[in-house]
């Protein structure tokens, strides 16, 4: 039978600094399957390093080492992880149990990362044999030292090892533990188990089967103390001896760990993980609230846009013409009105006039209307969006009269009645006296900061009494039904170029549906939402490096659990895994707390400006996908880190 462990000529040097210490010169040893060996030797005689590369916790600088009959010179650091989970069991002096964790889950402990799953009843049996059935539900803290050795002999045990390497077990110990503990591992050795420990005391070698001596890095002596009697020798147990390949991904119960321990670490330290959130919270905060004002006004313009305002189309001189000549006049109208698809065609005239009422001036938009005809009336919201009036609208007949009758909106009549209803009393226009018929709501928009005081009077009025010409300010049309208004616009524009040929290849005019006018509302949104995310953009990359900041302490504290993770068989990717989960649950909760917080502002601007906020599902996977960006993108340097780190290193780390 091929010896478990053969190693030859095994060197290993480290270097610190100014001077070099040959931790081990040259070692070559040969243990066999059953054996109960202890290495022993004064202080800095190598021997924990030995058991460190038997352990593939450590890899020598030159020599071979053949391991259940393969070589072990060329393998990768995933397949080390999966020999070290699968193959050996290492029991340190210190225990290195989880703090805060029960027995039974520091047993199953390596089994999270062995890729088969856990098995509750198998840590129990692996307690058992160590004696601590009853113990089962105790955390760490609970434990005696005696008793936190025999979980931590029952965790090297839960993945079936071939070999069971313990540094100094029983240092920390008073005498009966000592004896406790030696006990649980000879019985363990009379079952079968290959057990390999290092010590400097003689009583706990004198219990041991061979006594292997050390010094300055080599080995002085080697002592088989094993009476030649093969009716004692226990056959070694069958074994799968080929050593396991490299393990990818995570199984269920490694991601239940992984979440186990992100939201662990983040309650025991919730003060800090709030302050940590604070970035995140605001920037998903502000995109939050912006968002769902937008959603809503959008919601808003389109619920108010029932069929009628589907089918508009709007006719008016491009911007860039407004202080030229260029106007709109009845023969643009007469143009459009010889277009088949635009069905009704009302020019407006728009203007600013001195309205006063009493000693009272104010300054407001004058805008000319058709006069409703009776089937208006009975539509009654044709003309003013669907806005309640108080009194009535001008007629028809009103309108062919020029009659002095105007419509007033509210934020008009506070100004000049204050409270009091305004209808049927008279106002000046540019010092002609009208006398006031209806009021009229502020348009949605307008509420928004207490609307514009505006006044309806009727076209011809307009035009031939207040601002005494025929020049329009633009022309409303109406298509068929809405499928026709984009047809209907290509009519409109065709024939306004017929009579305006087009200069530099520009039309003067501007043609609009509703559907341009929804396109520019969100293009005026986009320009909004710019300087917001611009904040939240600052506030999000301070948040970011807040979490990565904290991310670090948080490697940094510990190290040990991660060195003892890593030397219990969890590879680089788990560990990687681990600390990016954590990072990202850090900023899913500020992203939870933002959506809150968003929601929450613009319920509080909804008592201001009346627009009640939607919070569409895009807008809450947006700010729980964003979170998570943040969190992989600023937890990946401090999680790499983790990953990275050497386990021997780590677990040695103050
Ligand atoms: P033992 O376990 O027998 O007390 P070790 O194997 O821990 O001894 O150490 C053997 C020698 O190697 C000692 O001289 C020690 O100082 C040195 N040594 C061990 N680990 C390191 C290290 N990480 N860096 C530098 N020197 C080390
Ligand atoms: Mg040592």
């Amino acid at each position: 039978m091929s010896a478990l462990i053969d190693i030859q000529d095994i060197s290993k040097i480290y270097e610190t600094g100014s001077f070099t210490v040959h931790a081990l010169k040259n070692v070559s040893l040969k243990i066999k399957e059953g054996e109960f060996v202890s290495l022993v030797g004064p202080s800095g005689s190598g021997k924990s390093t030995l058991l460190h590369v038997l352990g593939f916790l450590d890899r020598p600088d030159s020599g071979d080492y053949h391991f259940a009959g393969s070589s072990t010179a060329k393998l990768s650091e995933g397949r080390l992880a999966a020999i070290r989970s699968g193959m050996i069991g290492f029991i340190f002096q210190s225990f290195h149990l989880l703090k805060r964790t029960t027995a039974k889950d520091n047993v199953l402990l390596p089994m999270v990362y062995s890729g088969l799953g856990t098995n509750s009843q198998k840590a129990l049996k692996c307690l058992d044999l160590v004696g601590l059935t009853d113990r089962a539900k105790h955390k760490s803290n609970e434990l005696s030292g005696g008793q936190c050795q025999r979980v931590a002999i029952a965790r090297a045990l839960i993945n079936d090892p071939l070999v069971i390497l313990a540094d100094e077990p029983t240092g920390n110990l008073d005498a009966v533990s000592r004896q406790e503990v030696m006990k649980t591992l000879r019985e363990l050795n009379e079952k079968g188990m290959t057990v390999i420990i290092v010590t400097h005391d003689d009583e706990i070698c004198a219990q041991t089967k061979r006594i292997i001596r050390m010094k300055d890095g080599e080995i002085i002596a080697d002592e088989n103390r094993e009476e030649r009697d093969s009716s004692k020798a226990v056959a070694p147990v069958a074994h799968d001896t080929r050593l396991p390949k490299a393990r990818f991904g995570f199984t269920p119960s490694e991601i239940a760990e992984q979440f186990k321990v992100a939201f662990k670490s983040i309650w025991n330290h919730k003060m800090r993980s709030a302050l940590t959130v604070l970035g995140i919270f605001i920037g998903v905060g502000s995109i939050i609230s912006l968002m769902t004002i937008s959603e809503g006004f959008m919601k808003n313009l389109l619920s108010g846009a029932g069929e009628e305002s589907a089918k508009k189309i709007w006719v008016g001189p491009k911007r860039s013409y407004l202080k030229s000549s260029k106007k709109l006049t009845y023969a643009d109208v007469a143009a459009i009105k010889s277009c088949p698809l635009a069905e009704k065609v009302v020019p407006i005239i728009h203007g600013n006039a001195k309205i006063s009422a009493g000693k009272k001036h104010v300054d407001a938009s004058v805008q000319s209307m058709e006069g409703w005809t009776p089937e208006d009336r009975k539509k009654n919201k044709y003309l003013l969006d669907n806005r309640k009036i108080i009194g009535r609208f001008f007629t028809k007949e009103e309108e062919n009269a020029m009659a002095k009758v105007v419509v007033i909106n509210q934020a008009l009549s506070k100004k000049l009645f204050g409270d009091k209803n305004p209808v049927n009393t008279d106002i000046r226009v540019k010092n002609i006296k009208f006398n006031v018929i209806g009021l009229v709501e502020d348009a949605q928009a307008e509420q928004l900061f207490g609307g514009r005081p505006t006044l309806y009077m009727p076209l011809q009025t307009a035009a031939k009494r207040v601002f005494g010409r025929s020049k329009l300010s633009f022309i409303e049309v109406s298509a068929a039904s809405p499928e026709y208004t984009i047809e209907a616009r290509k009519q409109i524009i065709m024939a306004l170029r017929k009579i305006h040929p087009s200069r530099d290849d520009e039309d003067y005019f501007d043609v609009k549906t509703f559907e341009v006018q929804v396109r520019q509302f969100k293009s005026l949104m986009q320009q909004i939402s710019l300087m917001v995310y611009g904040i939240a953009g600052i506030s999000l990359l301070v948040g970011g490096i807040g979490i990565m900041n904290i991310m670090l302490v948080s490697v940094t504290e510990r190290t040990r659990e991660i060195g003892l993770r890593k030397a219990l068989g969890a590879k680089k990717s788990d560990i990687l895994g681990q600390f990016l989960i954590e990072a990202v649950v850090l900023c899913l909760l500020g992203g939870l707390l933002g959506i809150g917080f968003g929601v929450g502002t613009a319920w509080i601007a909804y008592i201001f400006i009346k627009v009640q906020p939607a919070l569409g599902i895009g807008t809450v996977s947006f700010a729980f996908g964003f979170s998570s960006i943040i969190g992989i993108s600023f937890g990946f340097w401090p999680a790499m880190r983790a990953a990275s780190l050497d386990p021997i290193e780590a677990l040695r780390y103050e």
